[in-house]
Parts: structure tokens; sequence; C-alpha cells
């Protein structure tokens, strides 16, 4: 069994979810969130500016994206063509043994800042603000420590990770509001016939949509293009892997309870809640398939 950033984040969140998944290779039919798919389609968008950084001749992915994300990787590619980093690799998988453990994932980049230092870079989108609170627990995300800990053992020596955050623009072609012809009657006017503000006589166009989405990217770029550099102390990477062997040792000696607390994120249940509450199996094909859906 590979053991992957997902993988050990499931079991920390809940063991019985991790079970389900990992163990029993029962998955819900769902559609994959739109979110996902959203981080994966940019992902793929930035893999070929990177790609196109280290000289390769990349095909432009077949890959279906919003305007504005298409827009914000555009930015990214931009904002960041002088930032001194030279790419070693873009989206590389790997697997690796740590004490026999298997393990395996995907390195968003490999690269080597202007002091020769060797650094992952770790993109993330987001809807939401990027602030501190953002930063509150990356020093200790799952996910940079595992990377920066199985470059170690594949004879890296990552010096520090980027935490490169793109916030992403949730914004929506304007429509028009009103017709014209009942404006005297039409509440959307005011006494002198005009416009109350946020009312169209005309649906906005592709042109103007894609200006406005340009321009409040370039006066936001700050705050929707943000960097973090996030060191990589050994003495961390020993802390990590004692925890992360503590999980294992977990996982083997069949510790797999629930934790009744990662049930319900906002408004949704976990897919695995009828199971726990024993009211259908997971052989129930109405609801779980062994294929994987994510
Ligand atoms: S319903 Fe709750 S306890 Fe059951 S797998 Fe999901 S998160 Fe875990």
């Amino acid at each position: 069994m590979y053991y992957s950033a997902t993988s050990l984040k499931k079991y920390i969140s809940c063991p019985r979810k991790f079970k389900h998944m990992y163990i029993d290779k029962v998955y819900p039919i769902i559609d994959k969130p739109e979110r996902l798919a959203r981080g994966t389609n940019i992902h793929e968008l930035l893999d070929y500016y990177k790609s196109k950084r280290m000289k390769f001749n990349p095909v432009l992915p077949d890959i279906t994206l919003s305007l504005s994300d298409k827009i914000m990787a555009e930015l990214w590619n931009i904002h960041y063509k002088n930032d001194g980093l030279t790419y070693v690799s873009s989206e590389k998988r790997f697997s690796t043994q740590i004490k026999g453990v298997k393990f395996k994932g995907i390195l968003d980049g490999i690269v080597e800042d202007k002091f020769g230092n060797t650094c992952i870079i770790e993109h993330k989108t987001t809807s939401k603000v990027v602030n501190e609170d953002y930063f509150l627990t990356v020093n200790f995300d799952t996910q940079v420590l595992l990377y920066a800990l199985c470059c170690k053992y594949m004879g890296y020596k990552i010096d520090y990770v980027i935490y490169d955050v793109i916030r992403l623009i949730n914004k929506k072609k304007l429509v028009k509001t009103a017709n014209p012809e009942y404006y005297k009657r039409d509440c959307k006017y005011g006494k002198k016939g005009d416009l109350k503000p946020g009312n169209r006589l005309e649906d906005e166009t592709h042109s103007e949509y894609k200006n406005r989405i340009i321009n409040f990217a370039k006066d936001n770029i700050r705050t929707h293009l943000v960097r973090r550099e996030i060191p990589i102390e050994d003495s961390e990477l020993i802390k990590f892997e004692k925890d992360l062997f503590q999980i294992i040792r977990s996982v083997k000696a069949g510790a797999f309870y629930k934790n009744q607390n990662a049930c319900k994120k906002g408004r949704f249940l976990c897919d695995y809640f009828l199971v726990c509450n024993d009211e259908i199996t997971l052989d129930n094909r109405e609801f779980f398939s062994e294929n994987y859906q994510g």
C-alpha cells in the first residue's frame, strides 16, 4: 500500500473514512466537486507555463477553465516571469520508501533560487482571503512536510518550500436587468429615467467582461497572487517523521475509529454518513462504487 498526503490527511481527519477509502476501497458515487476540478485544471495550465520555462515544447492542455481562472493563470505566468527561479521539474510524480513504507505524490515543482537553494514549489488555489490566518498552520501542513521528507529520502536537500497561492476570482458576467421600453414604469430607474446603480440595459459583452476581470485582477494582484517561503528545518522533519510513523502504526494496528467532528463540513454531510449510522452498507451500489471517482 502506498501512502499519499491525501490519504494521510484523510486518516488524521477521520480514521474510519480512511478505512472505507483505502482499505475497503469503496468510494462514494459523486461528481467531482467543481472547486476540486477547478484547482486541477489550473494546475495543468500552470504546468504548461512552467514547462515552457524549462524550454520544453509543451502542448496547451485541452481543459475546461472559466475565463477568470484562465486569466489568473496567465497573470501568474506574467507576474512571476522574473522571479529568479529555475525550474528543475514540474508536476513530477514520485514514489519512494521510508523505512520500508511506500509513499507517493506529485511535486508541483522543484526549483532552484538565484542563491542556489533547492526548493519545492507548492501551488494552492483558494477562494478565501489570503492573509496571515491563511498561513497560520502552513508550517505543519502534512503535504508540505511529507513532500520535503520524501525529497530528503530521494536525495534532494530541500532548503525551503514556496507556498504559491492563487486566490480565484468569482465574478459572473453581468446581464441586463431592465427593459428600456418600459423604463418609466420600471423600478430599476430613477425619477429622471436614469438607471439606478447596479442595473444594466444590455448584457455585458465578452470583451467587457474580460477587461473587467483583467482590471480587477491587476488592481488586486498582491492579494490574489501570494507567495510565502516556509523554511524546512531538519528538526521539523524529524518530528514530522515521528508523527508520520505513529499514524502508520495506528493503521497497521487497525485503529479505524469514527470521528464525529468530521461528519459535517459546513452544509455537507460525509459521504459515508449513512454507513456509519448503519442505515446502508458499503455494498450499496446506488451510493458506492469500487471505482474511484475523484
Ligand atoms: S460519517 Fe463521520 S465518522 Fe463516518 S466516516 Fe464520515 S466522518 Fe468518519
